[in-house]
């Protein structure tokens, strides 16, 4: 039985995904989805690397606790593919 993952719910289950934790049911409809979604994989790797330097953090709540700042490097990270400068004449 295949499941299809929205985002928020790839998100809900970053912390299993990253710690090898939860069904390998749930880990496969993560991948999937990584391999379709763009955004979902800079927050994978993003919250890996932030993992690595908070390793003492409880893993559970890192990326609830970072997801804000995550989503903000995201979008930096998706505008540097489409280069604004010399659009705005202010
Ligand atoms: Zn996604």
């Amino acid at each position: 039985m295949k499941k299809t993952l929205l985002c928020n719910e790839v998100l809900e289950n970053l912390s299993c995904y990253v710690d090898g934790d939860g069904s390998a049911e749930l880990r496969q409809a993560i991948t999937q989805h990584m391999a379709r979604c763009r955004r979902c994989r800079v927050i994978l790797d993003t919250t890996q690397r932030t993992l690595k330097l908070v390793a003492d953090v409880d893993p559970f709540e890192v990326p609830l606790a970072v997801s804000a700042r995550l989503y903000t490097r995201i979008e930096r990270v998706l505008s540097e593919d489409f280069p604004t400068e010399g659009l705005t004449g202010a």
